[in-house]
């Protein structure tokens, strides 16, 4: 039995999105295709009658700065991600993720937003994407008209490997703040040696300084898996920016906040539960001094 029956090429959101209400659960959007369709061969993902590609939408494919933001098409690659100045500029967390996907040819057609509508609590891309703070644009056709909407990050995960998009909805793309003075971010992650796919873990932190460095005005903490959606280490947040002095004893503080708040799993293929307890220390340890270290140039 074929996989599916109808290949669909778009060149609009609005037509994606009639073709996909038209055919409901009977047509799913594919990107890049290296999660659907592995998952399809693998039996786990029944066939369909249609897939609806979204790499031939022209508006999905731009990396542009607007309005104090950076806003990247959901159609962009990792590999696109990895070498553009802007988003190295303003999100290296992101560019340090997104540089990690699988191989060359993984980051050559995998996209961002396939990494996030596969919604896995692991995936790299969302994990930066998460510690900037980001937005996700999700486009709901009504029938007759596109209506795009920003919303939060997470708002559109539902639990591992769900969504919560609707038959007549899309993520068109993503956005976040341009950096400012004393912001910066990094990403880290461990990963088996012959593994493919998805990190043991990992990790990524975006601080910004204030007096002249000397303390965190503001952080934002990414860690997955850590739960059944990607998580934010609100606790530990909360802790560096409660603090009237950065130093070693408060990243200590910050990062066992962040061991306790996770709900860290053993997973057959990855690690045990107590390996990533460990780990949770190590990553965040490691993304907090970088951007700690990156931040303090601008003093
Ligand atoms: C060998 C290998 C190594 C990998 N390594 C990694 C890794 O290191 N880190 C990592 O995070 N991932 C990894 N992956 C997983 C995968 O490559 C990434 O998650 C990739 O970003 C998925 O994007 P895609 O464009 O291929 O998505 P697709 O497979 O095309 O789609 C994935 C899901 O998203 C939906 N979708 C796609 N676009 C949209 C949209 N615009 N709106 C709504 N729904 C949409 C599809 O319907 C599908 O459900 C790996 C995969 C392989 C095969």
């Amino acid at each position: 039995m074929p996989l599916w029956k109808e290949y669909f090429t778009p060149t609009t959101v609005a037509e994606a999105l009639a073709i996909r209400s038209r055919y409901g659960h009977d047509a799913l959007f594919v990107a890049g295709g290296t999660d659907l369709v592995l998952d399809m061969q693998h039996g786990n993902h029944a066939p369909v009658m249609a897939l609806v590609d979204v790499t031939t939408i022209g508006a999905l494919h731009q990396i542009v700065e607007a309005e104090d933001h950076v806003v990247i098409g959901a159609a962009v690659t990792h590999a696109e991600i990895e070498s553009n100045p802007l988003v190295r500029e303003h999100g290296t967390a992101l560019t340090e993720s997104c540089g990690v996907v699988g191989g060359p040819q993984v980051r050559n057609v995998g996209t961002i937003g396939g990494n996030v509508a596969h919604a896995l609590p692991a995936a790299d891309g969302t994990i930066g994407l998460l510690a900037l703070n980001a937005e996700v644009q999700v486009s709901t056709f009504d029938g007759n008209l596109v209506n795009a909407v920003w919303q939060p990050l997470l708002s559109i995960f539902a639990g591992p490997g769900k969504n919560n998009l609707g038959d007549n909805q899309m993520v068109t793309a993503f956005r976040f703040h341009t950096r400012h003075l004393g912001q910066a971010s990094a990403f880290d992650r461990i990963m088996r040696p012959q593994g493919v796919a998805l990190p043991i873990l990992g990790a990524a932190a975006n601080l910004t300084l204030g007096d002249g460095g000397l303390r965190v005005a503001a952080a934002t903490l990414a860690i997955g898996p850590a739960g059944p959606i990607p998580f934010r280490a609100t606790a530990a947040e909360q802790i560096l920016q409660d603090a009237v002095a950065l130093d070693d004893a408060l990243i200590e503080r910050a990062v066992l906040a962040a061991q306790e708040q996770a709900e860290l799993r053993t997973s057959k293929h990855r690690a045990s539960k107590e390996y990533r307890h460990e780990m949770v220390a190590v990553l965040l340890q490691r993304v907090l001094s970088r951007s700690i270290e990156r931040a303090r140039r601008d003093f």
